[in-house]
């Protein structure tokens, strides 16, 4: 979004508690302060999901988010922390660029800097904009990662995908708000605005406390970020798989159940999560995302009569009630009452 639109979502409270957005707010609006003498952002984009990943995977994506008793992880995090993966990329590109050109001097950005990531993409007509705030492109869609190289050299600009439109909202998306209307939260305030307070992405990683209970039963089994305003896209009809097998899925993550990776010990968190961005939220908060998605599976448990599920869950979270960490005692709590609870 534009700095001006971005002032404005800060002020309105939406970023939550990423307080980095509004310290670094004024560096954003500057790529040359984040390298002297920066005149060229060369913007990349890598596709995640996992190589081989089939033409129905959207429905796939779907039927688990419909699954109570799944445990849903976000397509990009089943795999390595492309972080690491994209930053060498990256980095090999610059030492090609250094090669023609002594004199460039480059940093490499994923995540890393202040940056308008998907601003900057558009400019560099890598796609626009859609209503879910996300990059989209023609024949790509949104399933890929975002990244920036800096440099003081200076190349020629592209061309935008887009011509700049009169009014946004008549860009690519069209009439079509799938993405605004399935969201779980309703995180979206309108078409290109997001409340990140509500969003299951911001709820389930970048936030530390307690999850608002109003919002606990709308997250329902999301454990680890959210993929719906992406699944629904008619436009990620032609995501690509990656060329990569970095992002292949690890330890099932693509089929594992709540009851599952809530037996994980602390230990099994950290082996099974070492290269993988989940080990950056720590044991405790994915404990509190689990015990989440189980409270809402029992009372889904309890409404469909089934006794043999409901006792596996309820089984799961009285193991945990005791948890010394006061955050995820309350959630398993929370969990615990969901039983019986009537949608
Ligand atoms: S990621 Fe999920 S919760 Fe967040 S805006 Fe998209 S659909 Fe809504
Ligand atoms: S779901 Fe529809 S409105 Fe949302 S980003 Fe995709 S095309 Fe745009």
């Amino acid at each position: 979004m534009p700095m001006d639109e971005f002032a404005r979502w800060l002020e309105k409270g939406f970023a939550g508690d990423m307080d980095y957005l509004s310290r670094n707010r004024d560096l954003r609006a500057r790529p040359a302060d984040l390298l002297p003498g920066a005149q060229t952002v060369v913007m990349v984009t890598m596709p995640y999901l996992p190589r081989g990943t089939q033409a129905h995977w959207r429905q796939k994506e779907e039927d688990a988010v419909n699954t109570p008793s799944r445990a849903v992880v976000s397509v990009y995090a089943r795999g390595r922390d492309y972080h690491k993966v994209m930053r060498r990329r990256i980095a090999s590109l610059a030492r090609r660029f250094a090669s023609l050109y002594p004199e460039g001097r480059f940093r490499a950005c994923v995540d890393s800097a202040p940056l308008m990531e998907v601003e900057l993409a558009e400019r560099a007509g890598l796609g626009w904009r859609g209503k879910n705030t996300l990059l989209l492109h023609p024949t790509t869609g949104s399933m890929f990662f975002l990244g920036a190289l800096l440099t003081n050299l200076r190349f020629s600009g592209s061309a935008p995908v887009l011509a700049p439109a009169p009014s946004s909202i008549e860009r690519h998306c069209g009439s079509c708000t799938a993405c605004l209307d399935l969201c779980p939260t309703k995180a979206f305030i309108g078409p290109y605005q997001l409340d990140a307070r509500r969003c299951i992405s911001y709820l389930t990683i970048e936030h530390s406390g307690d999850i608002p209970e109003s919002l606990r039963p709308l997250m329902g089994n999301r454990i680890y970020g959210c993929d719906d305003c992406q699944r629904v896209c008619p436009w990620n009809r032609f995501a690509q798989a990656a060329t990569l097998p970095d992002f292949a899925v690890r330890h099932g993550l693509d089929q594992a159940l709540l009851t599952e990776l809530f037996a994980w010990s602390e230990a099994e968190f950290h082996a099974r999560h070492q290269g993988s961005a989940i080990l950056r939220i720590g044991y405790a908060r994915w404990l509190r995302n689990l015990a989440v998605g189980l409270g809402n599976a029992l009372a889904s448990a309890t409404r469909a009569a089934d006794t043999v599920g409901a006792s596996d869950i309820r089984a799961a979270l009285i193991a945990r009630r005791d948890y010394p960490d006061a955050m995820v005692a309350r959630h398993v709590a929370w969990a615990l009452a969901q039983e019986g609870v009537v949608a």
